[in-house]
């Protein structure tokens, strides 16, 4: 008997299509043994979605609701007594726009489930025997009184790793201070000993409508047309990433994750059901804010470790210098943002530290921009 890890990989035609959707998420999970592996008759299901900001699926960077609906049918049908379909936006961001503009405001009324806002979430401690950075975590309590969790992670580029799928997604459940505190922390680590109490019963990857480029929110939509499900969700991600043409192991806390027993990040360890890796692979690009256009103008970026808070911000403000015409009047700067980014104490020229994890790099040179991230006009004021 075959014993490896299984990930399923499906055509999902007619993304906005809700029984053509259906069809897909049915066929997905029946080739990994179906839903019914998991779900017991009256059992709590909570599906977490990935809802970061408030913007469409079409956008590439929220939940297809049609996923969602499906997922909410088969649950009934296989009897589960209470299912909840929550998120917690993306700092900054509210969660009720996003339910309300995504449409799952209205998917909850239609389908009588609870929708759930885990920033207004009663939070429960949760000690992680195991964990290498966080030794408890606080958890929202419908998590912890849930049976089954089903994770509808989007495909998508990001800007502090190469890619966020199923693990990472299970950061929106934690409270607003602590996912600030997970970059301080160690992001990679913190996702994956968040994953230690937190891991899903199965991960279905949203690859209807993905996004390459200034992921997480901000790119490109790439109209792939799959999903991708497994009970194993470093397995999931592993495939995903390759799907994507990008490396597992260049994915930190998916490296840490199968190294620290959490799934399988090993490829030719897992069995992959329905269509194969290379036959919807679509190499997706990403955004790499040190490019020659900004090079040749003298800016030098240093961002290890930086969210996308920081990156999208600079991004933004340097995207609206390069459409002015602006872009030459910063003059040779060197920016660091992000908590890992490091400079010589030597280091001499013009010096931009951007955002409150870069405070303490080089005291006293240099101009400092506070924020977490930055105000976009307070950038341009110091930059010009
Ligand atoms: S200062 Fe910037 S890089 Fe640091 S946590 Fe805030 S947004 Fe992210």
């Amino acid at each position: 008997m075959d014993l490896r890890p299984t990930v399923s990989v499906v055509r999902c035609e007619g993304v906005d299509d809700l029984e053509k959707v259906k069809d897909a998420v049915l066929g997905s999970l029946d080739l990994i043994g179906g839903l019914k592996t998991i779900l017991r008759r009256g059992d709590q299901v909570l599906i977490k979605l990935n809802l970061l900001a408030p913007r469409s699926y079409k956008s590439g960077a929220t939940t297809n609701p049609h996923i969602v609906a499906a997922l909410i049918d088969l649950s009934r049908q296989l009897g589960a007594k209470r299912i909840i379909i929550g998120e917690g936006a993306a700092v900054g961001h509210d969660t009720e726009k996003a339910f309300d503009e995504c449409g799952f405001r209205v998917l909850a009324t239609d389908k009588q489930v609870e929708l759930v806002d885990f920033k207004k979430s009663e939070f429960v401690p949760m000690s992680i025997s195991n964990g290498r950075v966080l030794r408890r975590i606080r958890v929202p309590k419908e998590l912890v009184d849930s049976d089954v969790i089903i994770n509808v992670p989007v495909m998508k580029t990001h800007d502090v790793f190469p890619a966020t799928l199923g693990l990472k997604n299970m950061k929106g459940i934690i409270p607003e201070r602590d996912k600030k505190r997970f970059h301080s922390w160690g992001l990679s680590q913190c996702i994956v000993d968040l994953n230690k109490v937190a891991l899903p019963q199965v991960t279905v990857i949203d690859g209807t409508i993905a996004m390459e480029g200034m992921g997480p929110a901000h790119g490109t939509p790439v109209n792939l047309g799959i999903l991708i499900s497994s009970i194993d969700t470093v397995a999931a991600d592993t495939v995903a990433s390759l799907v994507m043409g990008i490396d597992p192991e260049s994915i930190e806390y998916l490296r840490l994750a199968s190294e620290q027993g959490l799934g399988c990040g090993i490829i030719s360890e897992i069995e992959v059901r329905g269509l194969q890796v290379e036959e919807v692979k679509r190499k997706f690009s990403r955004l790499v804010l040190e490019s020659g256009e900004f090079l040749k103008h003298g800016i030098r970026i240093m961002e290890e470790g930086a969210c996308s808070g920081c990156r999208n911000t600079l991004s933004a403000v340097f995207s609206k210098l390069v459409s002015g015409d602006q872009i030459q009047l910063i003059g040779d700067t060197t920016f660091v943002l992000g908590q890992d980014a490091e400079l010589l104490a030597d280091f001499e020229g013009r010096l931009v530290k951007f955002g409150s994890c870069a405070k303490l790099i080089c005291p006293g040179k240099g101009k400092y921009i506070p924020g977490c991230p930055p105000h976009p006009e307070d950038v341009m004021e110091c930059v010009l």
